[in-house]
């Protein structure tokens, strides 16, 4: 009998409390193994990172945190009215050449932590009341990933997990977290080769990308939230509208309704900002606009999506709430 976390969705039962733990050692020694030779991303270094190598992503052995806190910035379903337990990992596998999180996606800043410290940190966050752990960017962690949740699970996590990714992930990693993840939260940034050769660095984005959404959708379905208004299980896709119509809008919100589901949700986000090295590309040199977030949602529901993101204020009762849990 495990303790109910204090920010748990009420009745909630991680999915990954139904897998053996067996199974999920059996899963972590594979994953572990498999780093002699990286190919945990669809990068395919095939790199050492178990002798500390490494290559694309920068990150060898252990996994390295940038921070980890109670984030208000998620959407209402993840951060709720004591926020979503967030885990923000160093470096990643794309180089976008927009990314607001340069700092820490690119540069690397954080800590190399060991599967029993970062294990440490979930239970934290669970114990100071976050509704969920919301890994992100974990594409090329999945197998330190594995190793600390094997000790969190054993110490008592029992929030649910939200695999929080660019999209650019192996199927067989996502294959390793069937039945671990409850919320799949991926972006879906372009959907042609030409963009996200010169913005995210990696031409094999759109199919690696669409591959790995009909995965997660395989495995957890559509998004489901309870009656507190907290997501439970599923997938809840994001998408940037960047300048210019660059992103290709329309042909990704048709693909999300028609061969994933129309019941597929989809947060469209208004937020691009020329940041990083996005000055470089005359194009990308400037905010999107009011007018160009309008035209992207009504795009999507042409689409044929009937589930899009609204962001609610924060009520006064949250605010109080949230000032006597954290202080803030
Ligand atoms: S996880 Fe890192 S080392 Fe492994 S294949 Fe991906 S980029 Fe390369």
């Amino acid at each position: 009998m495990i303790t109910p976390a204090p920010g748990a969705p009420e009745g909630f039962e991680p999915a990954y409390r139904a897998l053996a733990l067996d199974e999920i050692r059996r899963r972590r020694d594979e994953a572990v193994a498999g780093l002699a030779s990286c190919r945990a991303c669809p990068r395919d270094c095939e790199v050492d990172r178990l002798a500390d190598a490494t290559a694309a992503c920068h990150t060898g052995r252990l996994a390295r945190v940038g921070s980890a806190f109670h984030h208000f910035g998620e959407e209402d379903c993840l951060r709720g009215w004591r926020g979503s337990g967030t885990i923000f990992f160093s470096f990643c596998n794309l180089r976008c050449v927009f990314c607001q999180n340069w700092d820490v996606s690119q540069a690397g800043h954080g800590d190399e932590l060991s599967p029993e410290r970062l294990a440490a940190v979930m239970l934290e966050l669970q114990r100071t009341g976050a509704h969920n752990i919301n890994f992100v960017t974990p594409e090329h962690v999945v197998p330190q990933l594995l190793e600390a949740l094997v000790v969190a699970i054993e110490g008592g996590l029992a929030l649910p997990i939200v695999y929080n990714t660019s999209s650019y992930d192996a199927i067989h990693s996502l294959e390793l977290m069937d039945g671990i993840v409850d919320i799949y939260m991926p972006d879906f940034k372009f959907w042609d080769q030409a963009p996200s050769k010169t913005y995210l660095k990696a031409a094999d984005y759109p199919e690696i990308a669409r591959t790995a959404v009909r995965e997660m959708h395989r495995q957890v379905g559509p998004l489901e939230i309870g009656p507190d208004g907290l997501a439970r299980r599923g997938v809840l896709v994001r998408h940037l509208v960047m300048p210019e119509g660059l992103a290709g809008t329309a042909e990704i919100m048709r693909f999300l309704a028609h061969d994933v589901s129309p019941e597929t949700y989809v947060n469209v986000m208004g937020q691009y900002r020329p940041e990083h090295q996005a000055s470089r590309h005359a194009e990308l040199d400037r905010c999107t606009t009011d007018e160009e977030l309008r035209e992207a949602k009504r795009t999507a529901r042409r689409q044929g999506v009937r589930r899009l993101d609204e962001r609610q204020p924060l009520g006064p009762e949250i605010l109080r709430l949230r000032q006597r849990l954290f202080d803030v």
